[in-house]
């Protein structure tokens, strides 16, 4: 957790844990603004996780998600009420702060003027200057375009090889890889997690290791695209124009799309391998699963089940064979 102030009485941080509510409690904080919306990014706890530590520690939550670089005039209107009426000190939280930081500029830098709210960003580091001409109330000027030939919009997998693919074919091609992330996962590694062959840390990169030297890294979201013009919008309404454009953001999982899950995932016997901290979880789960089979089959069922996990331990590698140790055990 990055916690910068950025006014008195106001906070911004990256993505909060629900470990970390001891140490927000321990400043003081009274109030948290949840501006990321569930399941934006496979590393993230849902909303209501950290509520629910929060209320252990009588911190008020709001959850006001908006997507990166999407904030309309709507969600300044409500953060501005909800500010309003917040106990101070507040917290708010996205992935980066920068969300959080672009609402507290839009609804309070007209009152505090341009030069101070964009100090107070720069001083949080966030850089506010996108917001400019929102804040002012003027039309966006475009004079000052950062233009590549290729634009990749996501550093994962997909945009880290096909950037490799790319500039091995044309080390001269000026390639741009766009991605607000730190960090980069190898996400079929979190099976090898949940099956207790990798540690999860075997899974984590930093972003900066995995960009190829040739490409450049962007380190921010893109909020839109402007293909009539051929150019993106970062976060904080920066324009970005390219030749060619190559998508590749990953996926967004919808974990409120099976009612009760949120609430439940990451205790009760409930995990997924499609996040990166509860992998873990699953192995422990799977650790414990040894116990509960031994005492509900009986000898021939143990027999059976025995049989196919050695059939396919032929197929498959390790995790299979510590399945078998560990019902035989
Ligand atoms: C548990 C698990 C097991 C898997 N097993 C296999 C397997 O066995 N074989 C296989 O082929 N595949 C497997 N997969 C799938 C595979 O991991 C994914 O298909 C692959 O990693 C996806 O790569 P990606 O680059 O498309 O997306 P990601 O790796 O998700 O990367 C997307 C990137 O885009 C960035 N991004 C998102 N939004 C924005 C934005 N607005 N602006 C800029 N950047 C943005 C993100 O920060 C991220 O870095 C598995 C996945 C999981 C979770």
């Amino acid at each position: 957790m990055k916690l910068a102030n950025l006014a008195k009485g106001v906070l911004v941080a990256d993505q909060i844990l629900p470990e970390d509510l001891n140490a927000l409690a321990a400043q003081g904080i009274k109030t948290i603004f949840c501006h990321r919306p569930d399941g934006e990014g496979a590393d993230q706890p849902n909303f209501a996780e950290i509520a629910q530590a929060a209320k252990k520690l009588k911190i008020k939550t709001h959850y006001l998600p908006v997507v990166s670089g999407k904030i309309s005039d709507a969600d300044v209107t409500a953060f501005a009420q909800l500010f309003k009426e917040a106990k101070q000190p507040v917290l708010s939280y996205c992935r980066s702060g920068m969300r959080a930081a672009s609402l507290w500029a839009l609804s309070q830098g007209a009152s505090l003027g341009l030069a101070q709210t964009m100090e107070a960003g720069k001083q949080a580091g966030f850089d506010l200057s996108g917001l400019t001409q929102r804040i002012v109330g003027t039309q966006a000027n475009n004079a000052s375009v950062i233009h590549h030939e290729v634009v990749i919009i996501g550093g994962g997998a997909a945009g880290v090889a096909v950037a490799s693919s790319l500039l091995s074919r044309n080390s001269k091609l000026d390639v741009a890889i766009i991605d607000p992330a730190d960090t980069h996962y190898y996400q079929p590694g979190w099976t090898m997690v949940g099956g207790g062959v990798f540690k999860p840390a075997t899974t984590v990169k930093t972003m900066a290791s995995v960009i190829p030297s040739k490409a450049k890294w962007i380190q921010a979201a893109v909020a839109g695209f402007e293909p009539d013009a051929k150019q993106v919008i970062l976060e904080g309404c920066r324009p970005i124009s390219y030749d060619a454009l190559i998508v590749c953001p990953g996926l967004k999982l919808n974990w409120h799309g099976i009612e009760g899950l949120v609430e439940t995932l990451g205790q009760n016997g409930v995990t997924s391998n499609y996040r990166y901290d509860l992998a873990q979880y699953t192995w422990e789960l799977v650790k414990k699963f040894k116990v509960n089979l031994a005492r509900r089959f009986d000898a021939k069922k143990q027999a059976d089940i025995l049989a196919l996990c050695l059939d396919q331990a032929k197929l498959e590698a390790t995790p299979v064979n510590q399945f078998v140790d560990m019902l035989v055990a």
